[in-house]
């Protein structure tokens, strides 16, 4: 028989505003399947559906939102 002994250690997790974010928005319309891209900004993706809607009539959009989070140890 075998033990497995496992220490605990706590952990903090924060976002990380030096690892930056990213912004996307998908075409959600029926056969579609449009999408903006990654973006720096929020506003490349916000101004791609508004031309998007403006040339195809698509109104619906998936919108993600991408951040990064660092986790350090407990002293
Ligand atoms: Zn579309």
């Amino acid at each position: 028989m075998t033990r497995a002994v496992w220490r605990y250690v706590s952990h903090t997790i924060r976002q990380a505003p030096e690892g930056g974010a990213t912004y996307e928005a998908f075409c959600v319309a029926a056969g579609c399947g449009a999408e903006s891209g990654a973006h720096d900004e929020q506003e490349g993706p916000q101004d791609w559906a508004l031309r998007h809607a403006g040339r195809t009539g698509h109104g619906l959009f998936r919108r993600v939102c991408t951040d990064h989070a660092r986790v350090t140890r407990e002293t």
